[in-house]
This record gives C-alpha cells, sequence and structure tokens, in this order.
C-alpha cells in the first residue's frame, strides 16, 4: 500500500485562488496544509497564457489582493509577465513554498465516510485531508472543438493558452480562431509580422476602447511612501464597476449608450462599410464579455488580414474552410477558443458520500451553495464555483469573498470540535440556486440574445455572479450552519452516545 500524508487541508491549484487560499489559512492559524498544483511553478492563468499581448482587462490596481496591494504595477493594465511576478512575490513574501507540491497533478480525491477525510491521488503520490479547497480555475482547461480534418493538418497547430514560442510566426500564413478576450489581444500582436492573418469570427464581440497607459514614476513614488493612495485609487476603480453592474444586472436597456460608444471605437479605424457590418454585433452589448481594446480594429483594417464572417467547420490538408465556404491555405492554426468552464474537469475527479463523481452530480448543470459546497460532497469547497463569475470586474473580489467562507468554515470546524465534516443540505444549495436563477432571468446575460461561455449545455447561466460584489461578500461572510448537516465519525457517535448515556 502507498504511504498517504496526512494534512488538514489540501489545496488545488496555484493561481490567484489557490495562493490566495494559502495566505488565508496561515492567517487563521492553520499551517498543516499543501498545495497541490499539476504544473511546475505558481500562477495559473497567468503562468499558462503567456501569448503575445496578453493583459489583464480590469486594471491592476483592481486586479491585485487587497492584503498585497502593489505601488509598482507598471501599466495601468499591466501584462501576464508582471502578473505572474506579482504572485510569485505573494508566494515569497507570504512564506507559502514550503507548502507548494509542484508537478502534483490530483487525478481522483474520494470521500472516505468513515474516516472522515478526502483520498487523494496525485501524479506525485497520495494524500489525504479533512478539508479540501479546489482553486483549479474557471478558466485552466483549454478548449479546441473537434474540426474534421485537422489532425492532417501539416502545419503548427496551438492553443492561445499553451502558445508555442518555439514556433516563430513571421512571415507565417496564420488562422485565428475566435473572436473573444484572448483572440483580441492576440489578433494586433502578431498582425504586423505575420505574412497574412486569417480570422474566423463566428460571432463579433463589442469591443470598448482600453485606456492603457504606463504609471509614471511619480505615481508609483506616492503610492509607495502613502500606501492609503494605492487603496484610494483601487477604491475608486472598484466602486466604479459597483455601480456599473446594475445596469447588466437590472436594467440592461440602459445599456444602448454603452453601445454607442463601442460603435465608435469602431468607425474610428474601420472604415469600409462592408466591413463594419461584419463586426457589429447583433446583441446586447455586456451579454458576452465586453472586450476592451483601442488596437484590435485598427489591425483588422490592415491589408493583410481578413474577418471570414464564420467558425472554422473544416481542414483540409493546409487548408482552412470556413462554414460560409471561404478557404485559405495556412502554416499554422492559433485556437482562442476559450476554455471547459461549465464543465469543469475537475468535477469528474471528485467522488462523494454516496460513491457518485461531482460532475454526475452536476449533471443537470453546476450547482453549488453561496459558489461553494455541493451536498453530498462534505468538506470540499470550490473557490471560484458556479455562479461566481463576473462580467464587468476584478475576479480577485470575489475570490476573497470566497476566502472570508474558507476562513469561517474553518472557524467552524473548530468550533465544533472533534472529527466532523460539513455537508451541505440539498435544499439550502436549491433554495440559494433558485433566489441566483431568479435574479438572472432579468440580467443581460441571459435577455440579451446572445449564447456565450456563460450558459452550459441546457442554456442555463451557472458562471455569473447576478449581483454587486458586495451583495456577494455579504453573502459569503459567514457559514450559516443551519445549510449544512453536521457529519460526525461514526466512531465518534458512538462515544458521543455513551457520554449522554454515562451522564
Ligand atoms: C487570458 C486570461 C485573461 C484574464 N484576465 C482577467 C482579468 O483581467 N480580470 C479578471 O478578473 N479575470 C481575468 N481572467 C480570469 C482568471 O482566470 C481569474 O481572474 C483568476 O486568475 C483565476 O484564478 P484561479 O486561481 O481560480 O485559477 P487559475 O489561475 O486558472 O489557477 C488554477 C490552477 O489550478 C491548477 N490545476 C488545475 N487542475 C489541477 C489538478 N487536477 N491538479 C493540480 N492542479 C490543477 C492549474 O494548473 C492552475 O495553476 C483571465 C483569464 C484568462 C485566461
Amino acid at each position: 500500500m502507498t504511504e498517504r500524508e496526512h494534512v488538514r487541508v489540501a489545496v488545488i491549484g496555484s493561481g490567484f485562488g489557490g495562493l490566495g487560499a494559502a495566505v488565508r489559512l496561515r492567517r487563521e492559524g492553520v499551517t498543516d496544509f499543501v498545495v497541490l498544483e499539476r504544473a511546475d511553478s505558481v500562477g495559473g492563468t497567468w503562468r499558462d497564457n503567456s501569448y503575445p499581448g496578453c493583459a489583464c482587462d480590469v486594471p491592476s490596481h483592481l486586479y491585485s489582493f487587497s492584503f498585497a496591494p502593489n505601488p509598482d504595477w507598471p501599466r495601468t493594465f499591466s501584462g501576464q509577465e508582471h502578473i505572474r511576478g506579482y504572485l510569485e512575490h505573494v508566494t515569497d513574501v507570504f512564506r507559502l513554498r514550503p507548502h507548494l507540491r509542484f508537478n502534483s497533478e490530483v487525478k481522483m480525491m474520494t470521500w472516505d465516510a468513515e474516516r472522515l477525510r478526502w483520498d487523494i491521488e496525485t501524479s506525485s503520490g497520495s494524500y489525504s485531508a479533512d478539508l479540501v479547497v479546489s482553486a483549479t480555475g474557471p478558466l485552466s482547461d483549454p478548449k479546441i472543438p473537434d474540426i474534421p480534418g485537422l489532425d492532417s493538418f501539416p502545419g503548427k497547430v496551438f492553443h492561445s493558452a499553451r502558445w508555442d514560442h518555439d514556433y516563430d510566426l513571421r512571415g507565417k500564413r496564420v488562422a485565428m480562431v475566435g473572436t473573444g478576450a484572448s483572440a483580441i489581444q492576440i489578433v494586433p500582436s502578431i498582425q504586423p509580422e505575420v505574412e497574412r492573418l486569417t480570422l474566423f469570427q463566428r460571432t463579433p464581440p463589442w469591443v470598448m476602447p482600453r485606456v492603457d497607459r504606463a504609471i509614471s514614476g511619480a505615481e508609483r513614488a506616492l503610492h509607495r511612501a502613502l500606501p492609503f493612495t494605492t487603496q484610494a485609487r483601487r477604491g475608486l476603480l472598484w466602486g466604479l464597476r459597483e455601480l456599473q453592474v446594475q445596469a447588466f444586472t437590472k436594467r440592461p436597456n440602459e445599456l444602448g449608450m454603452v453601445e454607442q460608444l463601442a460603435k465608435r471605437n469602431m468607425a474610428r479605424s474601420i472604415k469600409d462599410p462592408a466591413l463594419r457590418a461584419r463586426l457589429t454585433p447583433d446583441y446586447r452589448i455586456g451579454c458576452k464579455r465586453i472586450l476592451l481594446s483601442s488596437a484590435y480594429y485598427p489591425a483588422l483594417a490592415q491589408p493583410n488580414v481578413d474577418v471570414v464572417t464564420s467558425g472554422l467547420s473544416e481542414v483540409r490538408g493546409s487548408t482552412v474552410v470556413g462554414a460560409d465556404g471561404s478557404t485559405a491555405e495556412v502554416d499554422a492554426i492559433v485556437f482562442g477558443t476559450g476554455f471547459h468552464v461549465t464543465d469543469m474537469p475537475i468535477a469528474d475527479r471528485v467522488v462523494g458520500a454516496d460513491g457518485r463523481t461531482l460532475a454526475e452530480a452536476w449533471q443537470g448543470g453546476m450547482q453549488a451553495l453561496r459558489g461553494a459546497s455541493a451536498a453530498g460532497f462534505p468538506n470540499w469547497m470550490t473557490i471560484i464555483g458556479p455562479n461566481t463569475g463576473l462580467g464587468n470586474s476584478s475576479m480577485i473580489l470575489m475570490i476573497e469573498s470566497q476566502l472570508n467562507y474558507l476562513a469561517d468554515y474553518v472557524r467552524q470546524l473548530d468550533v465544533l470540535g472533534g472529527r466532523v465534516a460539513l455537508d451541505a443540505r440539498p435544499a439550502a444549495v436549491d433554495a440559494w440556486n433558485r433566489r441566483v436563477q431568479e435574479r438572472m432571468k432579468r440580467t443581460v446575460w441571459n435577455t440579451g440574445g446572445c449564447t456565450s461561455w456563460y450558459l452550459d449545455a441546457n442554456g442555463r447561466n451557472t458562471t455569473i455572479w447576478p449581483g454587486t460584489t458586495t451583495e456577494f461578500r455579504t453573502a459569503t461572510r459567514r457559514v450559516n450552519l443551519a445549510e449544512y448537516e453536521v457529519v460526525r465519525a461514526p466512531a465518534e457517535k458512538k462515544t458521543e452516545k455513551s457520554e449522554v448515556v454515562d451522564a
């Protein structure tokens, strides 16, 4: 039998979510934990996405931890290497290195109802843990569509999140598939270098200008000297987005004005009315993620770019074929086709109290109590779980709320004492999700007339939080024990019983 290392908490993943959980656990006085990471360094999204032009689209002072402000962000929207560097820095400053277990892909975790613990199999060994915090990321497993003929394409193929830096795109004929957040950063970055760029656009995105600039030395010096100025800057960025979200969640009709701004952004660069028409969305702005770029449309207007207004449907040798029948000869195909979001791969690897996997439990759609815990999966919680995503603000705000919930979860287990687990009551999970879905009905994500990666195969929005980040923070401040069944180990139940009898 293999030896198992037992820890109080196993955190899975070392992106913003996993590292944040590690910091929070230490702050709660929990030091008996590991962070299991399949890769060989921390960073998650910001380690894996190194494509040209990769940067955050929420300003850096908001897209960072509130407990680890960085006065030295170089740009308003900092690039991937700086965000990755920031996460490495957080790892050092909060002394997380001893907890990290790299090259440890979690293959399976199974609830042991006798011993009230999770048995975890990883690619580097076996663990058991009283509590699992799953922070495997909503956008960490790239999705490449099943395209007939792709296997026999003689050129280079890769996904935006697995960029092949050894392959030189200069002078090549490149097909870019997809027009989401990654693609609109890639297109202007590679367009000047490639011979020809064929962009496959199934649905045009709404694109607003990105007011990106270098943060001056004086500003940075001010932030260093007077830390409250960094907090004030963050507060302002947060407040503006908090106000905006009302239009997304309650008054989508007000978004018409924003559409005008986005159309003006396009008209500034796209002079050809036919191309403008092909690039203009036919759904309400905000229904799909609003993208920010001041370089995307100017790149599309260049003579070496072709926009195909349909998806890639087939590959014949080195010819890519669009669903509209158009063809192009290419040397490389780059997929900017997103991630497995509503079908989280980790869900296949979690086996709960009744022997079912989380994926089976979520067959009708993902759902969790307060975005964190699922019925039948005791002492297992997820960071950025179902309906915790945001359409317009920083995911770090949601992650930090979930960390509050985690901290209280740990405190509640301590107060209850002994070998104990909390299992979300099905009725509580249902009630929470009914409320979420009820509020979702009038949001732009459900009424805006688009299909997006926010929706699952049944058309249900299981990814976005239909409210303000403040509302979510309030809802996750405390663990309400009435929403959980308190599970005791069978041996302890006997002991408790005999104690009562003895008394
Ligand atoms: C290109 C891009 C740009 C983005 N820009 C923004 C932005 O500007 N603003 C914003 O709010 N959000 C943005 N996001 C969303 C972003 O994913 C989140 O903000 C945040 O980084 C998620 O952190 P996470 O820790 O939950 O997940 P991740 O950063 O994805 O980390 C998950 C980690 O889990 C590991 N893992 C997964 N499965 C296993 C397993 N089985 N075993 C062990 N380890 C595993 C992965 O290797 C990874 O390191 C962006 C996403 C992408 C892809």
